[in-house]
């Protein structure tokens, strides 16, 4: 993991919409902004109500999948991008576990190679976000920030999820630098390693018993005296020698300057604060799907991830089709966000030929 560390949680409200600081981010921020904000003949065109076949919402690696499959099917996709274009491995340094690239590739690399395979198929890409959907009628609406309506008879959501994290001192100033919320994804970084994990739940569950088969020895905080995983989790906690679990015990701050080199950790029940030598920080306390927008119209579970038909990217709306994170609480792995946007886009491209459109 290489340094870039840069500004990660949940979605940022549109009004804090602030470009990413890479190469390619300056890029797409320098479009954005001249799309917001150039003449007024523009803004006059991005008022007009317009109709599309196939509008694609999120610019991760399901949105940019969806869009060449899309493209290449005939459906002449628009693709809004949202505020965070090339989605969240554009924060990320190595990518090692995506398949076709030997070597690896950093996020943002990786996610410029996509961009362009896109553009090839003459993908319309705009730079900017929606603010706003009616699933109502046989035609779908969406309507931009700045007030541009879309008529479209398919629209593929792919507007992806975001971790949860404490909030607490070093952890977003050392993320990539051994702070991360990805076990399956960096936990590779520090195989022999002595490392941390903070949560309670099914996910802190998994990632730590993933962690203890590579690493050396796993610390787990959990902050009462018992997990919410579930039983079975649990139980597969309990069975890794080199898995311990510290209960009451909360993380209070990241220590080290250009990587992780302790976590400060505060036992609630005693008040005793005291440090503990890791090389990296996992925080498994939850993801966050970036989908409000369409919860007055599509099903989502308790947690805000949009329901679909299993084996299928179909949801409750006919014609609206989800994929990626937005719809994936367990996998959440840019392979498997691209395999569902692949899926969205032939969804889509059938149901317009069953509708005859
Ligand atoms: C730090 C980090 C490291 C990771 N490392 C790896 C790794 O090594 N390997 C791996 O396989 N996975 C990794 N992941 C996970 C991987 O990034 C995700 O699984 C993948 O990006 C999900 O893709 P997605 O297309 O569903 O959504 P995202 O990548 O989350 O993209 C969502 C897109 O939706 C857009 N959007 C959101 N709201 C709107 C809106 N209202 N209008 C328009 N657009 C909108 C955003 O701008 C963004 O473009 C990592 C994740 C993180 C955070």
């Amino acid at each position: 993991m290489v340094k870039t560390p840069e500004k990660t949680g949940p979605t940022p409200a549109p009004s804090e919409i602030s470009p990413p600081e890479n190469k390619i981010g300056k890029k797409y921020h320098s479009i954005f902004t001249s799309r917001l904000f150039s003449t007024g003949l523009r803004f006059t065109f991005a008022c007009i109500m317009e109709k599309v076949k196939c509008l694609i919402i999120g610019s991760g690696p399901a949105g940019y999948t969806a869009a060449i499959y899309a493209a290449r099917a005939g459906l002449n996709p628009v693709m809004y991008t949202g505020p965070q274009p090339g989605g969240q491995l554009m924060i990320t340094t190595e990518v090692e576990n995506y398949p076709g690239y030997p070597e690896g590739r950093t996020g943002p690399d990786m996610m410029e190679d996509f961009r362009q395979q896109a553009a090839r198929f003459e993908t319309d890409m705009r730079y900017e976000l929606i603010s706003k959907v009616d699933f109502s009628g046989p035609v779908h609406k969406a309507w931009t920030e700045t007030g541009h309506e879309i008529h479209a008879n398919t629209i593929i959501i792919a507007t992806g999820a975001s971790a949860k994290w404490l909030g607490i001192p070093g952890e977003q100033e050392l993320q990539n630098m051994g702070v991360s919320a990805c076990a399956v994804c960096d936990g590779f970084f520090f195989r022999n390693q002595e490392v941390a994990i903070v949560g309670g739940g099914d996910t802190a569950a998994e990632e730590s018993t993933y962690l203890a088969k590579i690493c050396s020895k796993v610390h787990l905080f959990v902050r009462r005296d018992e997990m919410r995983a579930s039983k079975i989790m649990q139980e597969r906690v309990a069975a890794k020698e080199n898995l311990i679990v510290h209960w009451n015990t909360e993380a209070v701050a990241v220590e080290g300057s250009d990587a992780v080199t302790g976590v400060k950790i505060l036992n609630n029940k005693t008040g005793e604060t005291s440090t503990l030598p890791v090389s990296a920080f996992f925080v498994a306390i939850g993801h966050e799907p970036t989908t409000s927008i369409f919860k007055d119209w599509l099903n989502l579970d308790e947690s805000g991830y949009i329901l679909t038909t299993p084996g299928t990217s179909k949801t409750n709306i006919p014609g609206v089709f989800a994929s990626g994170d937005a719809q994936d609480k367990v996998y959440r792995q840019a392979i498997t966000a691209a395999g569902t946007g692949c899926m969205a886009a032939l969804d889509a491209e059938r149901y317009l030929v069953e509708q005859g459109l």
